[in-house]
């Protein structure tokens, strides 16, 4: 009896390992060429983090023109979530992200490399975990969990190292002939990779990111098979990264500790071993405090979140881009108006320990970007948005040739409005546009430097009696605002009024600023000619009355 009856009695009917190898070549590509993945699991909604690491991934594979590809890794099923795999799918694809190979959907994939579903790769698991029986490299444990609880107590009570090495690895050296004779008698078992490792000896690594780590070698006989059949992480990472043909592994560094075992694991099976890329975590400032973004604690953990506050998706990767490589920002002001598409990111600049998320820079990437789009899409995307979110920006919205007037307001010149950071803002930005919508509120107008009743009284109805023309050009609109202000006694301009502030009760700035509240029960509002040649003559008187009885 030997290794290899042990193999055959355990998993009687796998393939030989070397079926896996000629199905799944060496792939044909550039020189270069990264392949690479994101191997969520599906429990549930997709972190901000999940995206970041999904942009990084697909952004190094375009650079390289390599590959980035999807696995769902659901060996753990006790924690999936329902339809878990489709919402990822889809977050990727809504911002862009689209994997060339990997599932597509709860069931189906795309790639010859698959399937990309861990739970479905259950056959190659088993044969790799086979061959490694044959070898006297991995063996069956019987231990129980009970008998586990009690070697990891007796470790803390004698403060020594926990985990199933050494002495404690009572299941190594039980002889062959006993072991078949346990499983023939029906004792149940899981799968332990036979460690060659030494504590006492370290190793070198080199991480892209994390630069040169020293470990001491791993010399833990970790499980690679569990009780219902299924691999651990370490085991199906090792394998499917080597099938998939990954030639870089980028991931979370919560894992970064797991690299002696993994390359040991590599080394083990024949693998030639990819290189790793550790990610720190997004993290965020808690009152002075740097933390991870927290799943359970900030909403803006979420994808979801930048959803339904109307982020741009541009926004998000932008955002993310100058999380990832510090040199974004500065790439982004030699190259204001090329796309993201063209920056080039690089591994070996991103932050170690960690960098931080500032949701009031995301929201001024969210003003830029919003203010470069024409007034076609910021229509079409608040439409989209509201539809979902907001019922009132829905029906205001109704009229699109109007709206698109309203959202033109200085846009598409060279200094563009940037008084909107998501589409949420949108509402508030433009409803007092919408005749329907003002004189059916409730204004409040507080007016500034003028607001003795009387003047205001005489700056409106002159104003709309003897000045105001619809054909005027821009030039003479505000030449005819100097007039009123000349001939009701304010300076026709500041100047004038800054030399001799005396003879002046104010200046043709303030006279202009109470039509500005006038009309739209503001005091900021983008550009006023254009706003006066959208709402007309008779929507402007119709405000002036409201507003003069509302004094
Ligand atoms: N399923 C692992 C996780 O979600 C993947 C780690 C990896 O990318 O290898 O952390």
């Amino acid at each position: 009896m030997d290794y290899k009856d042990l193999a055959n009695l355990i998993f009687p009917d796998s393939k030989e390992i070397s079926y896996y190898e000629e199905k799944y070549p060496e792939r044909d590509l550039p020189e270069g060429a990264i392949v690479t993945r994101i191997a969520p699991s599906p429990t549930g909604f997709t972190h901000i983090g999940g995206l970041y690491q999904g942009l990084i991934a697909k952004k190094l594979a375009v650079n390289t023109k390599g590959v980035f590809f999807v696995r769902i890794e659901d060996t753990d099923q006790k924690r999936e979530v329902k339809n878990a795999t489709t919402e990822i799918i889809e977050s990727l694809n809504k911002y862009g992200l689209e994997p060339d190979e990997g599932m597509l959907n709860e069931t189906e994939g795309k790639g010859e490399y698959g399937p990309y579903k861990q739970s479905l790769r259950k056959e190659i698991y088993q044969s790799y975990a086979k061959y490694l029986i044959s070898i006297g490299k991995a063996y069956p444990c019987f231990c129980t969990p009970e008998e586990g609880e009690q070697i990891r107590q007796k470790q803390e009570a004698a403060k020594i190292r926990p985990g199933y090495y050494g002495v404690w690895a009572k299941c190594r050296n039980i002889t062959v002939e006993e072991v078949i004779e346990k499983i023939k008698a029906g004792e149940k078992y899981i799968i332990r990779f036979k460690s060659p490792g030494r504590e006492d000896r370290k190793i070198k690594h080199h991480d892209i990111i994390k630069g040169n780590v020293d470990f001491p070698e791993n010399d833990q006989d970790i499980v690679i098979i569990k009780a219902d059949g299924l691999p651990t992480y370490h085991f199906a990472h090792a394998i499917d990264d080597h099938l998939m043909r990954t030639t870089h592994v980028i991931r979370g560094d919560e894992w970064l500790s797991s690299v002696p075992l993994h390359l040991q694991l590599f080394h083990e099976l024949g693998f030639k071993t990819p290189k790793y890329a550790h990610i720190a975590p997004i993290m965020k400032n808690d009152e002075g405090n740097k933390r991870k973004l927290s799943k359970r604690k900030d909403p803006e953990a979420a994808v979801n979140y930048y959803d339904e506050e109307g982020i741009p998706k541009e926004a998000v990767i932008e955002y993310l881009l100058n999380i990832a490589n510090s040199n974004f920002e500065n790439w982004r002001r030699a190259n204001p108006d090329k796309s993201v598409d063209e920056f080039e990111l690089q591994l070996n600049k991103m932050s170690v320990s960690g960098a931080l998320f500032d949701m009031v820079k995301l929201l001024d990437v969210g003003k830029t970007i919003i203010s470069r789009f024409s007034a076609e899409k910021v229509y079409e995307e608040s439409l989209n948005w509201a539809k979902k979110y907001d019922k009132e920006l829905e029906s205001l919205l109704e009229d699109k040739e109007y709206s698109l007037k309203v959202l033109g307001i200085e846009r598409g010149n060279k200094k563009p409005r940037k008084d909107i950071a998501k589409w949420s803002d949108v509402k508030e930005n433009i409803s007092y546009m919408y005749d329907n919508k003002f004189f059916e509120t409730n204004q409040n107008y507080e007016y500034q430097i003028i607001n003795d009743k009387q003047d205001i009284e005489k700056i409106l109805d002159l104003y709309i009696e003897k000045y105001y023309d619809e054909n005027d050009d821009k030039q003479m609109w505000f030449d005819k605002i100097k007039e009123l202000a000349g001939e009701l006694g304010y300076a026709k301009e500041v100047k004038e009024f800054k030399a001799n502030p005396e003879a002046y009760k104010a200046h043709v700035g303030d006279v202009s600023t109470v039509l500005r509240i006038a009309l739209t029960a503001r005091s900021n509002t983008p550009d006023m000619y254009e706003i006066m040649q959208i709402l007309g003559k008779e929507s402007m008187q119709k405000r002036f009355e409201i507003a003069k009885k509302a004094l």
